[in-house]
């Protein structure tokens, strides 16, 4: 044995400032604290165990060891602060150089280990570096087969890696971590009673299906006449055409991703806990801990961690049995429905155009020397378009409910600032295809449509004045929707037609807008997180366009 920690317990009190800050009951504590220790060194001498004097650390609130500093007032765990220029020096040294050896990383590997314990955000990142390195192995373990002295060449990942470490320990080794954190479960218990203090705690239960997620964010807030009620927020969309989702536990780890990118854009989560819930014990894992072992785990692992920090969201992991998450519902979220409202994963999947409809559809355009701009009725599955429209609210889409959006004609560049003309896609719900006529030709828009072929509907004729399709029927008959469309219904119509139509001449006023070659008129327009500066700014310019628009139309010329 050679270390030894005394603990001497202090009546129970509030949250005080410890002895330091003059706290009375902490202060009575010290003189039988003190005599305790004296006899321990006076024991120690009569027993000739020759405790050293050099390492003795006096009665007190603060204690070191390992490199941490054990906070017992403030009750954190903090990499001492002495600590922190010999890791930076090492990062610098190693970004700065051309070249590293396997072993010099191996020791920041070692380190950033170790400081994950009291920093974080920090733990994610070290398979980074056994993935630059190629193994899990450290030279202590002796493995012959390894060239520890050979020369690893810094390469600009590694140097993103290098300085995203040393922004990370920088911002969070001054906070800690919780000395004492309460198991999930407790603090889930807690939660759902809503006594788990003051600051601000959010539950993400998640679950994922073969073609989406649902997730399900609860908390609790003010609600009406200033009650204190609990909140939630159900999450329900796609997997992204490239998402990498062939295996369940990379679907429930990208579901976290996808959820938390969705929640932060619609809750203001900065600087609060996350207590995320699911039942993928490998997903759990790699979320704590990234991913040696699977690469694709551990880029999400990664995103979802980078967006945490940015967030300041502390998280916590819960590994919970799946049958939790049959009971509430989200399970069925994720994949045909339940209980939870609306939304479930199979009810927005469709329907959508096959590849080959969108071809036919394509060459129209082709011909006319247009390509659509934006997709306004999609999922992050079958969106055609890098900018669509979703019906949940999708991360990555560019709004939720394409009737939000002010003008379907032209729209703000958020590249080079000027106003792009809209090439809108438009494949809708039967039930709003009357809506999305209408509003199309109020904006003056052009647009490619997919409606039910209905030629008694209010809005056919209107349709076929403005079709620019170049043929005997002025648009392109679909004889067997089931087909041609992907994740239909079965009250689908068995005909559809595709109309290709320009409204300019349709609206009374036409806005000046330039196409030019912009990449920023089809690039996806990333939404800001809900509570930065950003969104406010966003708010702002809506709300003033808004009224410009009230202004000169009257209210009946703003739709949504
Ligand atoms: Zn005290
Ligand atoms: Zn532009």
């Amino acid at each position: 044995m050679d270390d030894f920690i005394f603990v001497k317990p202090v009546e129970r009190h509030p949250p005080c400032e410890g002895i330091e800050g003059g706290c009375t009951v902490c202060v009575q504590a010290l003189p039988g604290a003190q005599a305790d220790h004296q006899y321990v060194i006076d024991l120690g001498s009569r027993l000739g165990l020759g405790f050293q004097e050099s390492k003795r650390q006096h009665c007190g609130q603060k204690s070191e060891y390992a490199g941490f500093q054990f906070d017992t007032v403030q009750g954190r765990l903090r990499v001492l602060p002495a600590k922190l220029p010999k890791m930076e020096e090492c990062l610098q040294e190693w970004i700065l150089s051309a070249f590293t050896t396997a072993r010099a990383l191996a020791k920041i590997r070692g380190k950033a280990l170790h400081f994950s314990l009291g920093v974080h955000h920090l733990r994610v990142l070290v398979p980074e570096i056994s993935l630059a390195l190629g193994t899990e192995s450290d030279p202590s373990d002796k493995k012959p087969e390894i060239d520890w002295d050979r020369e690893v060449p810094t390469t600009d990942a590694m140097v993103e890696l290098g300085r995203e470490l040393l922004t990370v320990i920088s911002k969070g080794a001054p906070l800690g971590v919780e000395m004492w954190p309460l198991h999930p479960s407790s603090l889930y218990g807690r939660f759902l009673r809503g006594r788990y203090g003051s600051a601000p705690l959010f539950v993400l239960t998640w679950d994922a299906g073969p073609n989406g997620y649902a997730g399900l964010l609860r908390w609790w807030g003010e609600g009406r006449g200033g009650s204190h009620e609990l909140k939630e927020l159900l999450l329900v969309g796609t997997w992204p055409a490239d998402a990498e989702v062939q295996h369940q536990a990379h679907r429930e780890i990208l579901a976290a991703c996808l959820a938390t990118e969705s929640a932060a854009q619609q809750v203001d989560l900065r600087n609060s806990v996350v207590l995320f819930r699911n039942d993928a014990e490998a997903a759990i894992a790699a979320l704590r801990k990234g991913s040696f072992q699977s690469p694709v785990m551990h880029r999400s692992a990664m995103r979802l961690n980078r967006l945490l920090y940015r967030l300041e969201v502390v998280p916590r992991m819960w590994h919970v049995p799946g049958l939790a998450l049959v009971a509430e519902g989200i399970d069925g979220a994720s994949r045909a429905g339940g209980e939870l409202g609306d939304e479930c994963v199979d009810g927005v999947l469709g329907p959508a155009v096959g590849d080959e409809l969108w071809e036919a559809i394509n060459s129209e355009l082709r011909r006319l020397g247009w390509s659509a701009t934006i997709d306004l009725f999609a999922t992050a599955s079958n969106a055609r378009c890098a900018r669509y429209c979703s019906r949940t609210h999708e991360a990555g889409a560019e709004r939720t409910d394409a009737f939000t959006m002010l003008d379907w004609s032209a729209s703000d560049c958020p590249v080079c600032g000027l106003r792009h003309a809209e090439m809108v896609y438009a494949y809708p719900p039967t039930v709003m295809a009357r809506k999305t006529v209408n509003k199309a030709m109020q904006d003056g828009a052009r647009m490619a449509l997919v409606v039910p072929l209905a030629v008694t509907a209010p809005h056919w004729q209107k349709l076929l004045r403005f079709s620019v399709v170049d043929n005997a029927d002025r648009y392109l008959r679909v004889r067997n929707a089931r087909a041609s469309v992907r994740h239909g219904s079965p009250h689908d119509p068995n005909e559809l037609a595709v109309f290709v139509c320009d409204f300019r001449s349709a609206a009374d006023a036409s806005d000046l807008s330039s196409v030019a070659g912009c990449p920023g008129a089809v690039a996806r327009r990333v939404r800001g997180q809900c509570g930065g500066g950003r969104d406010e700014e966003d708010r702002r310019r809506l709300q003033e366009e808004l009224l410009r628009l009230v202004a000169e139309d009257g209210p009946k010329g703003v739709q949504g």
